[in-house]
């Protein structure tokens, strides 16, 4: 194996955590062939990721919030890349986010505003907001909504932490409604079937969208 196929395989198996996997061969790419560091950081309320010129002897930097759900990645991603392109072009000569950057966005964006790489509702809100992209994807709620939608599906939950009457998702597949504690065990109603099965407390789940509050509750209680 050349360095490059090296390097193409330790990006993939990184980018696989972050991004949808459909897109994991063109970002790992990217990285090689723009030449940038790719750093996952903590979350900071003021920014999704930002772009570093080459500086100090560092290359091309890219840093991205590490708790974004894959689509709001991938956009962000995106979005810096933009920044890299446009200063390869124009140095710091042009706005950070005028014509030259919406030009450099909408030209990478392009290839994955399919079915393949997003949900049709962010799609539908991506493609609109790449009409004419602004300085911060928050800024544009439809779109932050549509990602938000996502935010759970890769979050499981106990059966126990869901309140009760509450629907979740088991198996990727079956979906349930939680009914009453029946001794240790947790009888739950398979929806389609209307059977009841017997659930220890600590099955991970998926819950719902609309338990988003919840989830988080718990969260903030296992800190
Ligand atoms: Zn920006």
């Amino acid at each position: 194996m050349d360095i490059r196929q090296v390097q193409f395989e330790r990006n993939s198996v990184i980018l696989k955590k972050y991004i949808p996997e459909v897109s994991v061969p063109i970002i790992a790419a990217w990285i090689i062939d723009y030449d940038f560091k790719l750093k996952i950081k903590k979350e900071r309320s003021t920014k999704l990721g930002d772009y570093m010129p080459p500086h100090n002897g560092l290359n091309h930097t890219i840093t991205i919030n590490y708790n974004l759900n894959k689509y709001g990645f991938l956009i962000t991603l995106i979005h810096e890349v933009a920044h890299l392109k446009t200063y390869l072009e124009y140095k710091n000569n042009v706005a950070a986010h005028g014509p030259e950057w919406k030009h450099s966005f909408k030209i990478l964006m392009h290839p994955f505003l399919t079915t393949d790489y997003f949900p049709v509702d962010i799609l539908w809100a991506l493609r609109l907001h790449m009409q004419n992209p602004s300085a911060s994807s928050c800024n544009d709620l439809k779109l932050q909504r549509a990602i938000k939608n996502y935010d759970l599906n890769n979050e499981t939950i106990f059966v126990e932490h869901l309140p009760l009457g509450s629907k979740f998702i088991y198996n990727d597949t079956k979906v349930f409604i939680k009914k009453e504690k029946i001794r240790k065990r947790i009888k739950c109603t398979e929806v389609n079937t209307l059977k009841d099965y017997l659930f220890h407390p600590l099955t991970e789940v998926k819950a719902e969208e609309n338990f988003l509050a919840i989830n988080e509750l718990n969260r903030q209680h296992n800190i």
